[in-house]
């Protein structure tokens, strides 16, 4: 909730505005899928430059591709500025299985060359497996702008950093109705609410049936991470001698990296809808052993399932229901620095600069075909056809 109070410029590089935010939390700092991802900070958007360039055409991508590293240099500067301690180690690897991933990858390193980003490097068999010691992978790209980091920690540092410029957080309110028609937009909880001269949701995958209007936007679509108990220096180190974050290129992809404490963190799986699998352990561990048979049998210390929010084409969505209220959610499981793209460009928007605010809004967005009832098993169903086609290699 923001209401202006005075203006200042701030480092230079950052002419900001001075507003009075108030955060309501319906849990606690982190408890959604901020605190709880896999800590990959990768560059991009889930759908891809390619992709954008298809639907959107080359304007799109070409605004899109000018941006998308800009979140990861958001969080490097909070974490510098604000001395968050959360790991943050540099470098992102995509890896293939296949002839096709490697073509896709290279594809990929042309089109984003294309659009002024040439920090990837195309790694053959043998220069991946001096970066991650797998021997089920063909190749992979290196990303030397992404990075890695432990997010709960993130979030909690970057909570503490807003409280010390002024801000407020209300946690344990779970916010029950947005009046988003007022001029002067208004939450409701339980007990008390709250309202503002503007107001954002960015409840995401959480946010169920708060705001009615956002529902059909997005799904909730569950993934789930296990960690190992720590694997001592030697055996980490030669899983992931690099120590990058690392996710493959499936539609279904594994992704992970090794923590400070040198564990195995490890996601994979999707649940379209949102819900968690009975046994995130029983679902993840075949995955990890085949990767890294060297972990057979390995302690699973934790194990845990978190929602994002998927939207249709796999493009965040930014926007606004009436004509104080924004939204920004839909990062499709690239939110990491998506989220930070979004705050800050929502905070432009909201100091008066829309220009590129107005270039996001104006993306279409589809509902899921099915509607609320069915779209889980649409989508499920959909997602067959990219596995089969990453089982067989095409
Ligand atoms: C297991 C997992 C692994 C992931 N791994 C990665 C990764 O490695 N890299 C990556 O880029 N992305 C990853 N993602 C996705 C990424 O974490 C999210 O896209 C991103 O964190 C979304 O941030 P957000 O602030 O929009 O939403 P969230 O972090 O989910 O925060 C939403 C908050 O809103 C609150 N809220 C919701 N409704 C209400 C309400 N009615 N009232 C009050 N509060 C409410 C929730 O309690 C929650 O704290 C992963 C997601 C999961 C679940």
């Amino acid at each position: 909730m923001f209401t202006k109070q005075k203006s200042y410029a701030g480092d230079g590089s950052y002419p900001i505005s001075y507003y009075g935010v108030v955060a309501v939390e319906g849990a606690h700092v982190g408890w959604g899928a901020s605190g709880r991802n896999g800590g990959q900070v990768v560059n991009g958007i889930n759908a891809g430059l390619s992709t954008i360039q298809r639907r959107c055409g080359e304007d799109a991508a070409r605004f899109i591709g000018g941006l998308v590293q800009e979140g990861g240099k958001i969080i490097r500067r909070l974490v510098s500025q604000y001395q968050i301690e959360c790991d943050l180690k540099p470098g992102n690897i995509y890896t293939a299985y296949t002839p096709a991933h490697m073509k896709e990858l290279e594809a990929k390193q042309v089109l984003w060359r294309k659009y002024g980003m040439d920090d990837h490097q195309l790694l053959d068999r043998g220069a991946l497996r001096k970066l991650v010691n797998s021997e089920a992978y063909c190749g992979g790209m290196l990303d030397t702008t992404g990075a890695h980091m432990h997010p709960l920690n993130l979030a909690l540092g970057e909570a503490r950093a807003f409280e010390s410029i002024g801000g407020t957080i209300y946690e344990q309110s779970p916010v029950t109705r947005v009046d988003h028609e007022a001029a002067r937009p208004a939450v409701y909880t339980e007990r008390g609410e709250v309202s503002a001269r503007i107001v954002v949701l960015c409840g995401n995958a959480y946010l169920g049936d708060a705001v009615p209007k956002l529902v059909s936007r997005v799904m909730p679509v569950s993934t789930q991470m296990i960690t190992t108990a720590p694997l001592g220096e030697e055996l980490g180190n030669s899983l992931i001698p690099s120590d990058m974050c690392v996710e493959d290129v499936r539609y279904i992809l594994d992704y992970f990296r090794l923590s400070a404490d040198k564990r195995m963190i490890f996601g994979g799986g999707t649940v379209y809808g949102g819900t968690d699998p009975a046994d995130v352990i029983a679902k993840l561990r075949p995955n990890l052993e085949k990767l890294f048979p060297q972990l057979k049998g390995v302690t699973i210390d934790y194990a845990w399932s978190g929602n994002f929010a998927l939207s249709f084409t796999r493009v965040p969505q930014m926007g606004r229901i009436g004509t104080n209220t924004y939204f920004a959610h839909g990062y499709s499981g690239h939110g990491v620095t998506g989220s930070h793209l979004f705050g800050r460009t929502l905070a432009e928007a909201i100091d008066g600069d829309t220009t590129r605010y107005d270039v996001f809004e104006k993306l279409p967005w589809y509902p899921f075909p099915g509607g609320r009832m069915f779209r889980a098993q649409y989508s499920t169903i959909g997602s067959w056809w990219y596995m089969l086609r990453d089982a067989v290699g095409w």
